[in-house]
C-alpha cells in the first residue's frame, strides 16, 4: 500500500495534521511509537466508568478555538462543547469567585477600590494594544513600571496564568497574553469541556483518517531517508522500509534529531529544537465513591498556582452514575519534574492542599492517580520562544519534510499551538502540493 503523507506521531499535532489532509484527499498513513494514540493530550477509561484525561485538559475559547474551527471549517463536524460555572479561587483558606467581566472587577473583594481604580484603565489598555507588538516583552517587563500593589500584581498573575499554565508568569510574553485576553472576550468564555472528554475528539480524528489512511500504534519511525535534500520515506523501528515523498514530523521539536539525521541541518535549527523550554506539572486524578461537591466552575490556587476542576460536575459521562471525578493539576519548574524525590513531596502537599480546600473528599476516595508530568506544554510561551521564534512548520532544508505539534510555529497558547501548527501545517502542504498540480480529491 503506498501513501501520499507519512505523519509520525499520534498525539494531537499528528492527528489534526492527519486528518485535514485525509479529508483533502491525500492517502494517509500516521505512525505512532506507543501502543496508544493522543500522545500528551490521550484520555482513557482509567478505571471502569472513567473517562481520564492526562491532567486537566479544556478548551479555550469555547467555539471560538482553534479545535472547534478545524473540527467546523476543515472537517465539517460541530464539535460539542460544555461550559464550566462560575470559577473559584481559594487564597490563604478562603474562597473567591474569579472575576472573569469588568462587572467582576468592580466588585470583588480581591481588591481595595484604590486597587481597583487603577486595575480597569489598565485593563482597558491592554486589551486594545496589538498582541504582536508585544511578543517579545515579558509580562514582568511589561508590568513593573505600571505596578506597585502586591494585591494588583497577584490578580493579574492569576488571569495570565489562568491562560498560560506556566510555573514562571513572569517570563511570559505580554503579546500572547494580550492575544489571549481578546480572544476570551470576543469568545465570550475562557474554558470549556469537549462532551465525552478528548477521547471523544480522538475517536473522530481516527474516524476520519480511517477513511483515507490509516493509524499504525506500535510502530515507532526509527530514521526518515533523506537523499539529495529530499525525503525519501521512513524506517521502522522492525526496518520495514516505507517511502513517500511527503512526510510530516509531529514529535516534538527537541527529540527529532533521534530520527532526523543532524549533519542534513544547520547547527543554528539543531540548537533551536534542542533548547526550547517546555513546561512540566504534577497531577492528581482522584475517583469519589460519591460526590462531595456541586462545582462546576474551574478551581484555582494562586499560591502554589494550580488548577483542578470536578470534571464529572461538567461532562456526567466521565464517572460513573452517583461518583465523581475530580482533577488537579500544578506547574512546577522542568528540574523539579526531573527529580522524583522532590516532585513527589509536592505532590503530597498537593493533596494535602486539596483536602484543606475539600475536607469531605478524604474519606470517599476510591483511586487516585498521582502524576509527575515532566513535558506539559512543548515549549512554553516565554519571550524567545513565541510563534515564528520556534522552528517553522515547513523545512526550509529538505524537501517534502514538515513539522506539527506544539513546539513549533502557530498562533495561541500552550495548548492552541498542537492544533494550530497541525491546521498550518495541513494548509501549507496543501498550498504546496496543488501549486505542484498533483490532484487533489
Ligand atoms: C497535564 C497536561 C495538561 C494540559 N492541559 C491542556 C489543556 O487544558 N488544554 C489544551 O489545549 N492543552 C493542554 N495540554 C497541552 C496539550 O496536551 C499538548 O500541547 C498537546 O497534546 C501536544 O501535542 P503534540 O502532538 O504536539 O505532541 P505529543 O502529544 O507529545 O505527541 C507526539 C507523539 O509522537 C509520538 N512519537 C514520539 N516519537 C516517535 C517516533 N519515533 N515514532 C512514532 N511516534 C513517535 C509520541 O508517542 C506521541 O504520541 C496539556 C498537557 C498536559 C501534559
Amino acid at each position: 500500500m503506498s501513501y501520499d503523507v507519512i505523519v509520525c506521531g499520534a498525539g494531537e499535532g499528528g492527528l489534526f495534521t492527519a486528518a485535514i489532509l485525509a479529508k483533502k484527499g491525500f492517502k494517509t498513513l500516521v505512525l505512532e511509537k506507543k501502543s496508544h494514540i493522543g500522545g500528551r493530550a490521550m484520555s482513557i477509561e482509567y478505571k471502569p466508568g472513567y473517562i481520564v484525561d492526562y491532567g486537566i485538559h479544556s478548551i479555550r475559547y469555547g467555539k471560538k478555538g482553534i479545535i472547534p474551527t478545524i473540527f467546523r471549517k476543515d472537517l465539517g463536524i460541530k464539535l460539542k462543547l460544555l461550559d464550566y460555572g462560575k470559577g473559584k479561587l481559594y487564597r490563604k483558606g478562603e474562597w473567591y469567585e474569579i472575576p472573569t467581566d469588568i462587572n467582576g472587577f468592580m466588585t470583588t473583594p480581591l481588591l481595595t477600590d484604590e486597587e481597583r481604580d487603577k486595575f480597569i484603565p489598565l485593563f482597558m489598555e491592554i486589551i486594545r494594544l496589538k498582541a504582536e507588538d508585544f511578543l517579545e516583552v515579558s509580562v514582568k517587563d511589561y508590568f513593573k513600571e505600571k505596578i506597585q500593589s502586591d494585591a494588583l500584581w497577584d490578580l493579574i498573575k492569576l488571569i495570565a496564568a489562568g491562560l498560560m499554565v506556566t510555573p514562571d508568569i513572569e517570563r511570559a510574553s505580554m503579546g500572547e497574553l494580550i492575544d489571549g485576553l481578546k480572544q476570551v472576550i470576543s469568545a465570550g468564555k475562557g474554558a470549556t469541556y469537549p462532551q465525552g472528554g478528548w477521547k471523544g475528539i480522538f475517536e473522530k480524528l481516527i474516524h476520519i483518517i480511517s477513511e483515507n489512511g490509516a493509524i499504525k500504534t506500535n510502530n515507532p519511525v526509527k530514521k526518515v531517508l533523506i537523499s539529495n535534500k529530499k525525503v525519501e520515506g521512513v524506517v521502522l523501528d522492525n526496518d520495514t522500509k516505507i517511502l513517500c515523498d511527503l512526510i510530516v514530523i509531529a514529535i516534538p521539536a527537541q527529540k527529532i534529531f533521534s530520527i532526523l539525521p543532524e549533519s542534513e541541518f544547520p547547527q543554528s535549527f539543531i540548537m533551536t529544537c534542542k533548547n526550547l523550554i517546555p513546561s512540566s506539572g504534577i497531577s492528581l486524578d482522584i475517583g469519589l465513591h460519591e460526590p462531595i461537591s456541586n462545582e462546576t466552575g474551574l478551581i484555582a490556587v494562586d499560591t502554589p498556582m494550580s488548577l483542578g476542576a470536578f470534571t464529572s460536575n461538567i461532562d456526567p459521562s466521565t464517572a460513573p452514575q452517583n461518583e465523581q471525578l475530580f482533577t488537579f493539576l500544578q506547574p512546577i519548574p522542568k528540574s523539579v519534574a526531573d527529580n522524583p524525590k522532590q516532585a513527589k513531596i509536592l505532590l503530597t502537599e498537593m493533596e494535602k492542599l486539596i483536602t484543606q480546600m475539600f475536607p469531605a473528599l478524604k474519606i470517599k476516595i476510591k483511586w487516585k492517580r498521582p502524576l509527575i508530568i515532566p513535558v506539559m506544554d512543548g515549549a512554553v510561551n516565554y519571550i524567545g520562544q513565541t510563534r515564528d521564534k520556534r522552528p517553522k512548520i515547513k523545512s526550509e532544508i529538505i524537501e517534502g519534510l514538515y513539522f506539527s505539534g506544539d513546539t513549533y510555529n502557530g498562533p495561541g497558547l500552550g495548548g492552541d499551538i498542537a492544533p494550530s501548527s497541525a491546521r498550518l501545517c495541513a494548509h501549507t502542504i496543501v498550498a504546496d502540493f496543488s501549486k505542484k498540480e498533483i490532484p487533489i480529491a
